[in-house]
This record gives C-alpha cells, structure tokens and sequence, in this order.
C-alpha cells in the first residue's frame, strides 16, 4: 500500500492551492479527486445577437480579495483574466441610500480581482507541473479511517493509500467529513442563485455593485478589463423565483435586471445562458481530529453574497501550510498535536464570523417592512458618512486587515 505523508481530497480551489502552497515543505502528497484538473485558456470574446450574448466568459467567476491575490502569486502566478475592481457600492432597491468604498480607502491597489474559477485552477495546476512530491489520485474517496498509526484511504477502484494526515477539501459535500463522523450545522432555506453574463450599456468603470433586490441581493461583477461593459452577475434568491428568472426569455430577463439597476449602473443590453446554484449555507464545528482536517468548502459553506467564500478556504490553506511547515521545522511529523488546536483557535473565530455577517445581511434586506428598509437606509447613510469606518469596512473586504 502507498504511504504519503499527507493526502488532501478534492481538487477543487482549495486543495490545488493547498497542494502548490505545500510543494516546498519537503512532504510527499496525494492529491485525490475523480475529476483532473486540467489547464484552459480561453479568450473572451463576446458576440451579440439582439438580447442574447455569447460572451465566453465561464459561468463561475469569482471575487478574489487583494490578500487572496498575493496568496496565488506567491504560489502559483496572476490568473489570465484577473479583472481589477477599485471600487465597491451597495444599494438597496427598496431606498434611495447607498455605500461606496474605493480601494484608496484601504490604502490598496484594488478591492479584489473578478477571475474566472478555471483562470484560477489552470495557475494552480500549471504551478504543480512535473511537482515530484504531489501525485494525483483519478478517484473518488470511498472510505476513510484509522489504521494503526496512520489514516486508511479507500477507492471504489484501486488499491487504498496512507497517510499521516487526511485534509478534506472535497467541497460542501464532503465524503471526509461525514467518513471521520464530522457533523455540520446547517441552514437550509431553499435559496438558490443564479449566474450568468450581461452586456451593458455603459462601462462598469472597475466598480463591483451589489444591489439587495425585493427578491435578493444581486451582484454585478465587472469581470473583463478589456471588454467593461460585461457584467458578471450572482442574483441569490428563493430556489422558486430563481427558476421563474431562468424561464424567462432573453428579452424579459434583461428588463427584469434593468429594472433594479437602472439608476445606478445603466441598461442591460443582451444576456448569456444563465444557470443556477443551490446555495448551501453550512459550518462544521468540529473540523479536526487527530490525523484529519477540513478546509475550504468541506468546514464552512457561506451565502455568496459578500464573495468571501474561496477567500475564507484561501485563509485556511495559509494557516494551514504555516502550522504544518512550523511543526516540521520542530522535527515533528504533521499528523497531530497542538497545531490542530491552533488551526481551530485562528479559523473557528474569523469563519464564524464572516458567515454570521453575510447571513445578517441577507436576513436584514429580505425584509419588506417599511420601518426595517428606513432603518436600513439610514444606517446605509450614516455608515457612507463615516470615512474611517468606511476605511475599515474597506480593508476587511480587500482581506487585508
Ligand atoms: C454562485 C456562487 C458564487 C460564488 N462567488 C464567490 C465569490 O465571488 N468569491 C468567493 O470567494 N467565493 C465565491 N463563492 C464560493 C466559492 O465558489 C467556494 O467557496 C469555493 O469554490 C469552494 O472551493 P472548494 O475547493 O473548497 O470546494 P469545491 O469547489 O466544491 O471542490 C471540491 C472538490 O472535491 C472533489 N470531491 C468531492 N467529493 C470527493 C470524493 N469523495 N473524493 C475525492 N474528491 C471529491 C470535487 O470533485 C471537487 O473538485 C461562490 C459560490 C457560489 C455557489
């Protein structure tokens, strides 16, 4: 039977960067997932044909804060297509109040980057080219446990691996966690959301836009530097209303976005092919145990409202290979000890909180009640005249605090 010293399931974001961030830690590494990441490089380049669009834009893009950017350039590179956002603005549609951050605020560059989800794997499996210390795995994990001393991992096909340390990074579903008897807690209040591109007609000028809707928040992404009337956009909202908006005709569904962004960020001329996301809402209290530990999506599931999700599993993976590499250097091998402890004591706190804070917001503006949107409104002013809490609120989005 192979033995590796650590065997991290799931290649999705979190465990390719875990396994680059990993490659200099002298560590051999199984990373195991049935579905190989591959390399794509795309161009974007949108046609139009009346109110439809094909922009090939890749339907998941995500927020990439400012310290999740340096993360990926420290162990990979700059993803191709990392579109630069300076500035952020939130509105309700039930007001006339708004927020504004810009990254001279925080004293930044940029906010963040809207990068396509593939741009960001295809830097992370090109950083693992020819790596000898990572192996790949084509399989799905079927069992996992202890035997004797080390972590038992088990294949429907193929011969079962070891290793000192498991790392479950296999996504909110993940088969690790329920293997190694990890409960989650759970919020499940049918929300789905739903993704596509938009043309505008006009510029987004660098600027990511939230709007809470009456049906729920909605964010317009500017996702390509060089074409920045092309908007991509998350719409979150009750599974029904999100299939109502995907059975809409091309035509409507640009009058219906229109409809809640006009004001503020102009005409939606021509849409892409939309698709839906159930969102999973879920946070794992216990994510260690001895020769086990959750990250990413596997530990923690959030509302996309704030585009934090990736960022927090990010942030996980640097504490992660911090902890480890620090245990290494005092000559003790990875599968246990105090860094478990110490890994919880720094996540638990901060994912606890982001979750709390997008879970708030999304319960606050899907409210109708009229004292509740003035309450809301003026909070929205008073915030927007505070320049140093805006500062703050600044650097927390950007992930540099
Ligand atoms: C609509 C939407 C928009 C979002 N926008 C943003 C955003 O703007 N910014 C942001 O930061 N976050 C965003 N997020 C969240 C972000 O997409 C997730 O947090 C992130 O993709 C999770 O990555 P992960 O690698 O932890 O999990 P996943 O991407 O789920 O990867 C898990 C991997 O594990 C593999 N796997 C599963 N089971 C097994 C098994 N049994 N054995 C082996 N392998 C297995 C899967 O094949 C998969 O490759 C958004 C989410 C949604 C739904």
């Amino acid at each position: 039977m192979s033995q590796f010293d650590v065997a991290i399931a799931g290649a999705g974001l979190t465990g390719l960067s875990l396994t680059a961030a990993l490659l200099d830690s002298g560590l051999s590494i199984a990373l195991i997932d049935p579905r190989a990441p591959t390399r794509r490089s795309f161009g974007l380049t949108p046609e139009r044909d009346g109110t439809e669009l094909a922009s090939t834009v890749p339907p998941r893009v995500s927020a990439i804060n400012q310290r999740s950017m340096n993360f990926l350039r420290r162990i990979a590179s700059m993803p191709e297509h990392a579109a630069p956002y300076t500035r952020m603005r939130v509105w309700d549609q039930l007001g006339s109040a708004q927020i504004t951050f810009d990254a001279a605020d925080a004293g930044v560059e940029a906010l963040g980057y809207i990068v396509p989800n593939d741009a960001v794997s295809s830097v992370l499996v090109e950083a693992l080219d020819g790596a000898e210390s990572a192996r790949f795995h084509a399989h799905e994990i079927t069992s996992c446990g202890r035997q004797d001393q080390s972590m038992r991992v088990g294949f429907e096909h193929g011969d079962p691996l070891l290793a000192d340390l498991v790392i479950g990074a296999d996504g909110g579903n993940s088969a690790v966690r329920q293997m190694v008897g990890m409960r989650p807690l759970r919020r499940d209040d049918g929300q789905a959301a739903l993704v596509t591109t938009l043309l505008l007609d006009r510029s987004l000028a660098a600027t990511a836009s939230q709007c809470f809707t009456e049906v729920g928040p909605l964010a317009l992404l500017p996702v390509s530097t060089a074409h920045p009337e092309l908007a991509s956009i998350v719409w979150s909202a009750p599974a029904a209303e999100i299939e109502r908006l995907l059975a809409l005709a091309p035509d409507e569904f640009c009058q219906a976005v229109t409809y809640c962004i006009a004001d503020e960020v102009g005409e939606v001329l021509a849409c892409d092919q939309r698709f839906s996301f159930p969102l999973r809402r879920q946070f794992t209290p216990q994510f260690v145990k001895p020769g086990v530990v959750l990250a990413g999506d596997a530990a923690h599931a959030i509302h996309p409202l704030g585009g934090q999700g990736v960022n927090l599993g990010f942030a996980d993976v640097e504490k992660l290979v911090e902890l480890i590499n620090a245990e290494l250097l005092a000559g003790h091998a990875p599968g246990d000890g105090r860094w478990l402890r110490d890994y919880v004591f720094d996540r638990a706190p901060h994912n606890i909180a982001v979750a709390t804070v997008m879970e708030a917001f999304n319960l606050l503006y899907g409210q109708s009640n009229p004292a509740l949107i003035f309450l809301r409104n003026r909070g929205m002013r008073i915030t927007d005249s505070l320049p140093l809490l805006k500062m703050q609120i600044a650097r927390l989005a950007s992930g540099m605090f």
